[in-house]
């Protein structure tokens, strides 16, 4: 015998239990945005490579090295979708959503793919719950937008920090970017060797390092939220001052960096001890530039996502409705498959819950495997004239005609 076949590294099945949980995540996203007036979008799983290479950046370690990519059978380069955003915009501008009143509130749940190596809380195959606001530049947006997913965790049960920060313009921060390589290369000998190497091609990797001396100097070192220009430093303040209001606790950290190349202005990200490494539930930011970047007019817009995986690991336990079973129909003779399949039917046509018996054991089994199942009723079908009705609770049992099934049951739940 050959070996069983195994899902692909860094994937996984999502089993009944899990889905259920899911459940859970689905609905409190639907309630808490669509209550808000965000709108469901799903797109292809798979786009244009160039939508990721234009849109998440050249430069960036998803677009660098974790994206699968491949040809099609028409010569095209597609690759699986790593991200939401890019391919939101690119649906905003394909269908004109322009015309619609501004902005544009989107939300969606959809699969992502990465080729990160795998660990607790990443894999390659991922879920996140994504918001997406087009067609505002207003601080509210952001403010609205980081509330929402705030209002989410809580519904889950999780306790999440907040981290903000503000990159200004694409300007602010070019200009910033010479100040801080000016600033380290003043500070060159203090400076680890990785730090030291990356002074030309990325500075601002720098505020990363774990290294003491290079910590110390970075502490000193400019930071670009004091750049900030004074609009964009009253739009900063403005989210604040709403996040105050709303009560929500953040910690302001002008180090907060996000592995994409198109946020501008606000940046923020959730995160959660219980995770261990991969602390990261979900954050976004504002992204003015991207539409324009994707062949669009000049449009503002802000979003967010969130990892349902690291959710659910982040998350309490969560109130799963178990499986309701109001009637199980079990079968008591050769002749009587016909009837007992049709009482089946007709019970899910009055809006009950019914199983019917799918294996033929005897039935004695499958009134164990009805109370296994926590039915409420079982009718043993013996054919079109007979049943019994036994209510598993009390066991009491009524000889029926099959067609009285239903209506005794509906009756009894009228009375209860
Ligand atoms: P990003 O699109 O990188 O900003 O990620 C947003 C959120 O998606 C993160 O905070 C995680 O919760 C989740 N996420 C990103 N990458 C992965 C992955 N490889 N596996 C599971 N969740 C992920």
């Amino acid at each position: 015998m050959s070996p069983a076949i195994q899902a692909p590294r860094g994937t996984f099945d999502v089993l009944p239990e899990d889905a259920a949980r899911r459940d859970v995540v689905e609905s409190n996203a639907r309630r808490i945005l669509t209550a808000a007036g965000y709108r469901r979008i799903e797109t292809p799983a798979f786009e244009a490579t160039e939508l990721f290479a234009r849109g998440v950046g050249e430069a960036t370690d998803i677009v660098q090295k974790e994206m699968y990519t491949f040809t099609d059978p028409g010569g095209r380069s597609l690759t699986l979708r790593p991200e939401g955003t890019a391919p939101v915009c690119r649906a905003y501008l394909e269908h004109g959503m322009h015309k619609l009143p501004q902005p544009v509130k989107l939300w969606y749940l959809s699969s992502f793919f990465r080729a990160e190596a795998p660990q607790r809380g990443r894999y390659r195959q991922f879920w996140q719950i994504g918001a997406e606001v087009i067609g505002s530049a207003r601080p509210e947006t952001d403010a609205e937008l980081i509330v929402l997913l705030h209002e989410l965790l809580e519904s889950l049960s999780i306790r999440a920090t907040l981290a903000i920060s503000s990159l200004g313009t694409p300007a602010t921060r070019a200009h910033y970017r010479e100040e801080l390589k000016d600033y380290l290369l003043a500070h060159r000998d203090e400076l680890s060797e990785e730090a030291r190497g990356r002074i030309e091609l990325n500075p601002m990797r720098a505020f990363d390092s774990v290294d003491p001396a290079t910590r110390a100097v970075m502490e000193r070192a400019p930071k670009l939220l004091d750049r900030l220009a004074p609009e964009d430093a009253e739009h900063f303040a403005e989210v604040r001052r709403l996040l105050d209001h709303a009560g929500l606790a953040y910690r302001v950290q002008p180090t907060l960096v996000r592995g994409l190349d198109y946020y501008t202005h606000t940046l923020f990200e959730f995160s959660s001890d219980a995770l261990g490494a991969q602390s990261g539930l979900g954050g976004g930011g504002r992204y003015d530039g991207l539409l324009e970047q994707l062949g669009g007019p000049p449009t503002p817009a802000c979003g967010w996502a969130a990892g349902v995986e690291r959710m659910l690991l982040a998350g309490g336990e969560l109130p799963i409705a178990p499986l309701l079973v109001d009637l199980y129909v079990a079968i008591a003779a050769d002749d009587a498959v016909a009837a007992a399949f049709q009482l089946a039917r007709d019970a899910r046509r009055a809006g009950l819950s019914a199983q019917l018996e799918l294996s033929r054991r005897t039935l004695r089994r499958q009134l164990a495997h009805a109370d296994r199942l926590g039915a409420r009723y079982v009718a043993i079908v013996a054919g079109e004239e007979r049943s019994s009705l036994k209510e598993m609770d009390g066991g009491e049992q009524q000889e029926l005609t099959t067609a009285e099934v239903i209506p005794a049951i509906l009756r009894a739940r009228a009375l209860a």
